[in-house]
């Protein structure tokens, strides 16, 4: 088993999606999958503490492994999430929270968004239009391994521990 095949699954699909959502404008971070409590996903790109050879500074989108037991459009919708939060730190819009720049993007980049909480629009979903191109553009693709723990689901874990955390 190889986690870089899987690793390289989630770097096509931040292609497709910048490509298709943002005009492929969004720098391409780091991503990586790995292990948190209670986030699916995350995107710092305020610190970027990945660097290269070069002085390059790189954001980071990280990736759950408990996520990838999930559909396909599970891990699309987190996908994209972090790439909203990418996009508002790239463009300097907001300091990285759920707050109402994060929904206006969201729902300009083809999510639906749903109140949870007091001025959080943290929860997100694919909107109807976003799912069906998802479908289109990886009928088949799923990933093989997995850390165990998700396969019931995780949005419900993560409403009850409030906990979602972006940028640092
Ligand atoms: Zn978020």
């Amino acid at each position: 088993m190889k986690l870089s095949i899987e690793l390289y699954k989630l770097e096509l699909l931040f292609d497709e999606l910048n490509n298709h959502f943002f005009d492929g404008e969004l720098n391409s971070p780091v991503i990586t999958i790995q292990l948190d409590a209670y986030a699916a996903g995350w995107c710092d790109g305020v610190i970027r503490r990945w660097r290269n050879r070069q002085g390059g500074r790189f954001a980071e989108i990280g990736v759950n492994p408990k996520l990838l037991c999930r559909p396909f459009s599970e891990v699309a919708e987190v996908m994209l999430h972090e790439m909203i939060h990418l996009f508002i730190f790239q463009n300097n819009l907001s300091d990285g929270s759920h707050d109402k720049t994060f929904k206006e993007c969201s729902e300009a980049h083809g999510l639906i968004v749903t109140q949870a909480g007091k001025q959080s629009y943290k929860r997100t979903d694919l909107s109807a239009t976003t799912a069906e191109w998802v479908k289109e553009k990886f009928p088949s693709e799923k990933f093989d391994i997995y850390m165990y723990g998700w396969e019931d689901g995780w949005k419900s874990r993560m409403d009850e521990a409030g906990k979602e955390y972006n940028g640092t």
